[in-house]
């Protein structure tokens, strides 16, 4: 096997195994984007890219940049005064945070 076929499988195959792992994992459907690289390749990745988020993913990456709201768990961004799903008056300083 020369390099050139080396770089073609790996090109070919297991590049796209990998973006569409890594960009599904980020997305909170890592599970998917794995399945999806390995039958569909660039196309997989594709489909894993315009996808988009989970609810889950979405709401862990809004805590990780602010707090849950004391009076209905949504996340709040840090700083919040007003919580902007249930419009509630927030604490200034949260209590606990996520
Ligand atoms: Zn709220």
């Amino acid at each position: 096997m020369s390099i050139l076929m080396i770089l073609f499988v790996l090109i070919l195959w297991v590049a796209p195994i990998w973006a569409a792992a890594s960009l599904g994992k980020s997305r909170g459907r890592l599970g998917l984007g794995l399945l999806l690289g390995i039958v569909l390749g660039w196309i997989g990745v594709l489909l894993i890219a315009v996808l988009g988020q989970t609810p889950e993913a979405q709401r862990a990456a809004l805590l990780k940049e602010g707090f849950p709201c004391p009076f209905c768990q949504e996340p709040v961004r840090n700083g919040a005064t007003v919580c902007p799903h249930c419009q509630r008056d927030l604490p200034p300083t949260p209590p606990f945070h996520a």
